[in-house]
C-alpha cells in the first residue's frame, strides 16, 4: 500500500467560514498544501452531507457553495496544488458509502457522540413517530459517519486535519477501513487524524461563549465579516462575570476574550498594537500573552483594553483574506471553474478507489478477463 502522503477534508455549504473553521482547519490545511510534503490536497465542499440535514432547504446548501469556495481561495488554498471541488458531482463516493453500509451497525452509529450531541442540536426527537410535530433524524444525516468514510477512502487520504468534533469520524472510518480489508483483503488505506496542536483551537467556543462556535448556532464571527461587524461582535463577548471592577481579579480560564487570544495572537502583535494597553488611567506594556493574563489575574486591566486588542489581532489576521475575497467576489466564473475542474480531477480519483473495491468484492463482473473466467467456472458447476 502507498507510503505517499494524502490529504483529503472539507467543510458543509451550511454557511460561510467562520474563525472557528480557521483555526480548527483552515490554517492547518494552508500550512500543510505549502509545506510541500503531501503528494495529494483533495479539499471538498461537502453539499451531499450539508443536504442530509438540510433537505427542506436545498438553496441555502446551493447558495453556499460559492461562499465556502470564496472563503478556501481567500485563505490561501491554491487550485494549483489542492484540488478543490463539490461532493455531490463524485457519484461514485454514494456508491462506497453503500457497500460501507454493510460494515457498521445501526448500534455503532448510534455511539457516535458528536452525531448523539448534533441530533440533540437540532432538535430530531425519538417521539417523532407519535408527534406528528416532531421531526424524526433523516436516516441520510443518522448515517453520514459512513459517506465520510467513503469522502476520505476515496482519495486514499492518509492525513484527515479536523477539529475536534471530527475524532469520532474519522475513528469509525478506521473501523471500516479494518473491516474491509479483512473481510475483503487490503485495498483501503487507513487515514490518521491531524488535530490543531493549539488546544483553544480544538473546538473554539462562539462569541456567546457557550456552545462551539457554530453555522448553525449564530454565534460565529466570519472570515468575511467586514471590521465594524467584528468590532461589534467583539465587544459583545462575554468575558469573566466576577470581573465587574477594573481592579477586581479577574479569570482567564473559560474566558473566551482569553481563547481567541489563545488562538490567534502572535508575538509581533506586541510591538504592532502595544497602544492598545495605553488607557488614560492606566497604560501597560506587555511583551507576551502569559504577561496580559497575569495582570488580568492581578486586577487592573480593563476588559475593553484587552477587546481593543483581540479586535486589532483578529483584524490583523482577517483584513488580507477579505481584500482577496473582495478580489475574487469580481470573478466568480473563475471560482466556479476551479470547482469544475476539481471536480473532474476528484472522480477520476473516487473512481478509481471504487473499481479496487469492486474488484475486492468480485463484483467487477464484467471487468476484462473477469467474465472469461466467471464463465469457465460457472460452467465448471453445470458439466
Ligand atoms: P454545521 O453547523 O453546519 O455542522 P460547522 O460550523 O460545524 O457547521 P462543519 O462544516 O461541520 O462546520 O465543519 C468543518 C470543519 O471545521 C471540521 O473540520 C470541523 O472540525 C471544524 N470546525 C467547525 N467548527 C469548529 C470550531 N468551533 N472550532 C474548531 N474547529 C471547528
Ligand atoms: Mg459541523
Amino acid at each position: 500500500m502507498a507510503d505517499k502522503k494524502i490529504i483529503l477534508t472539507g467543510d458543509r455549504p451550511t454557511g460561510r467560514l467562520h474563525i472557528g473553521h480557521y483555526v480548527g482547519s483552515l490554517r492547518r490545511r494552508v500550512e500543510l498544501q505549502n509545506s510541500g510534503e503531501f503528494e495529494k490536497i483533495f479539499i471538498m465542499i461537502a453539499d451531499a452531507q450539508a443536504l442530509t440535514d438540510n433537505a427542506s432547504n436545498p438553496e441555502k446548501v446551493r447558495q453556499n457553495i460559492i461562499e465556502v469556495a470564496l472563503d478556501y481561495l481567500s485563505v490561501g488554498l491554491d487550485p494549483e496544488k489542492s484540488t478543490l471541488f463539490i461532493q455531490s458531482q463524485v457519484s461514485e463516493l454514494t456508491e462506497l458509502t453503500f457497500f460501507y453500509q454493510n460494515l457498521v451497525t445501526v448500534q455503532r452509529l448510534q455511539r457516535n457522540p458528536t452525531v448523539k450531541q448534533e441530533i440533540q442540536m437540532r432538535g430530531y426527537s425519538e417521539s417523532a413517530e407519535e408527534n406528528a410535530n416532531k421531526a424524526g433524524t433523516p436516516v441520510g444525516f443518522f448515517c453520514y459517519p459512513i459517506s465520510q468514510a467513503a469522502d476520505i477512502t476515496a482519495f486514499k487520504a492518509t492525513t484527515v486535519p479536523v477539529g475536534e468534533d471530527q475524532e469520532p469520524m474519522i475513528e469509525q472510518t478506521r473501523e471500516i477501513v479494518r473491516k474491509f480489508n479483512s473481510t475483503y483483503g487490503d485495498t483501503l488505506v487507513e487515514p490518521e487524524i491531524l488535530l490543531p496542536d493549539n488546544a483553544s483551537c480544538l473546538r473554539l467556543p462562539g462569541t456567546d461563549g457557550k456552545a462551539k462556535m457554530s453555522k448553525s448556532l449564530g454565534n460565529c464571527i466570519y472570515l468575511a465579516d467586514e471590521p465594524e461587524t467584528v468590532r461589534q461582535k467583539v465587544m459583545g463577548m462575554y468575558t469573566d462575570p466576577l470581573h465587574l471592577q477594573v481592579s477586581d481579579p479577574g479569570h482567564v480560564e473559560g474566558n473566551t476574550v482569553f481563547t481567541y487570544l489563545d488562538a490567534f495572537c502572535q508575538p509581533e502583535h506586541f510591538d504592532k498594537f502595544g497602544s492598545c494597553f495605553q488607557g488614560r488611567k492606566a497604560s501597560f506594556e506587555f511583551h507576551s500573552l502569559d504577561e496580559v493574563k497575569d495582570q488580568y489575574r492581578a486586577g487592573g486591566l480593563g476588559d475593553v483594553m484587552i477587546k481593543n486588542f483581540l479586535f486589532a489581532v483578529l483584524d490583523d489576521t482577517l483584513a488580507p483574506f477579505r481584500a482577496r475575497r473582495h478580489e475574487l467576489e469580481k470573478d466568480i466564473p473563475y471560482v466556479y471553474e476551479v470547482l469544475r475542474r476539481g471536480s473532474e480531477v476528484a472522480r477520476a480519483e473516487a473512481a478509481d478507489t471504487l473499481a479496487a473495491v469492486k474488484r475486492s468484492m468480485k463484483i467487477n463482473y464484467f471487468d476484462a478477463g473477469v467474465l472469461d473466467e466467471l464463465i469457465r467456472e460457472q460452467s465448471e458447476k453445470y458439466k
